[in-house]
């Protein structure tokens, strides 16, 4: 049967017979280990969305001809819940979560997701499991939305299935210690005309070799540059970046092999708010590495929905070891930092409406 756009989707709930909750150490939350009670889970088959549930967390099961792990036709997002002190659960623009959702969708060849079964399984899943939302300052709720081929088959061609399912964990609050980076000139993560945009499992698993060569050479993680030339600057790790020279508030260009990050999208819209000169441009490693040598690199920092702001203490490049200062009071990472998080807690104005209660 073939859906109709005006088919009214519902949402069927079981929920689990004893809550783990009590189980939980909200103290000592180690990162993306801890699940909480339930998960949302749609089907995709016959050219609809099909089945409609929030049910216990579990394990599933697939045939290893699954194709998903053959191919890798596989997406997901990343997002956060927040508990205010009145304890009211927000989320921050899970519209653009959605948005980009379909747009790595498109990229691989999987349907769309409807925006409903999208915001409505997240607020069902969110509601029933509000008690998970930790109220402890800083601490959130990470929320893993992700689709994946479900067919069992392994020519090589988009699946007919598909599963969409989102699940839940408490996170601690993410003390992000201030990371040592080095360019990246000889791996490349993503290419002209490939899939660096989309939020596919592939380009996780294709960053994980430079990044381990840079962890035994004592940096956290590699700049990434383009894959034609590396002449240019991308993003790094699971962030976008960001340079503040000479005053100006510099961050790459989005393109093909750069994720829209909706972290970077808020930064750049606060900069505006501040009166902070912010240019999105290519910047070009030759930039970068004469900034550093002259010192006129005021401030580095990663920003992405994990660690938010990520302040950068020590820019590698060739062999050399550039420090950075730190982001102190006063600095542009911390007040924005700081804002985003008070925007999140409703400490001030949210004046872009960026935040939806559930
Ligand atoms: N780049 C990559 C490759 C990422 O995985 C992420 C995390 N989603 C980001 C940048 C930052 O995006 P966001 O601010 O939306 O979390």
């Amino acid at each position: 049967m073939t859906e109709t756009v005006e088919e009214k989707l519902s949402i069927r709930t079981e929920k689990v017979e004893k809550s783990r909750l009590p189980e939980v150490d909200f103290e000592n939350l180690p990162f993306g280990r801890v699940f909480s009670d339930h998960m949302f889970v749609a089907d995709y088959k016959d050219n609809g969305w099909h089945d409609l549930r929030v049910v216990p967390y579990a394990n599933i099961s697939f045939s290893p001809a699954m194709s998903t792990l053959h191919y890798a036709q596989s997406i997901f997002e990343g997002m956060k819940a927040y508990k205010r002190a009145d304890g009211g659960v927000y989320l921050f623009r899970p519209d653009e979560n959605f948005n980009r959702m379909n747009i790595s969708a498109n990229r691989m060849c999987m349907p769309e997701i409807r925006e409903e079964v999208f915001m409505d399984g997240l607020k069902e899943l969110i509601k029933l499991d509000q008690g998970w939302v930790p109220g402890q300052e800083g601490s959130t709720l990470y929320i893993r939305p992700f689709m994946f081929a479900a067919d069992d088959f392994i020519g090589v061609r988009p699946s007919d299935t598909y599963k969409f399912m989102i699940f839940t964990c408490p996170v601690a609050s993410y003390y992000a210690e201030p990371v040592r980076v080095r360019i990246e000139t000889d791996y490349t993560r993503a290419a002209k005309g490939g899939v660096g945009y989309a939020k596919t499992a592939g380009n996780y698993a294709a960053s994980l070799y430079a990044a381990r060569n840079a962890q035994k050479d004592g940096y956290h993680q590699v700049i990434w540059t383009d894959g034609a030339e590396h002449k240019y600057i991308e993003e790094s790790g699971t962030m976008n970046l960001f340079f503040k020279i000479d005053g100006t508030l510099v961050t790459a260009a989005l393109g093909d092999s750069v994720l829209n990050g909706i972290t970077r999208k808020s930064i750049i819209q606060l900069a505006k708010d501040f009166g902070q000169p912010v240019e999105e441009r290519r910047i070009s490693v030759e930039e970068i590495d004469k900034a550093l040598k002259e010192g006129r690199v005021e401030e580095a920092f990663g920003a992405g929905t994990a660690a938010v702001v990520s302040s950068i203490k020590t820019v590698g490049h060739q062999g050399t070891d550039y420090d950075l200062p730190p982001m102190v009071e006063g600095t542009f990472a911390y007040k924005v930092k700081e804002t985003l998080h008070n925007i999140r807690m409703g400490k001030v104005e949210d004046k872009h409406q960026w935040m939806v209660k559930v």
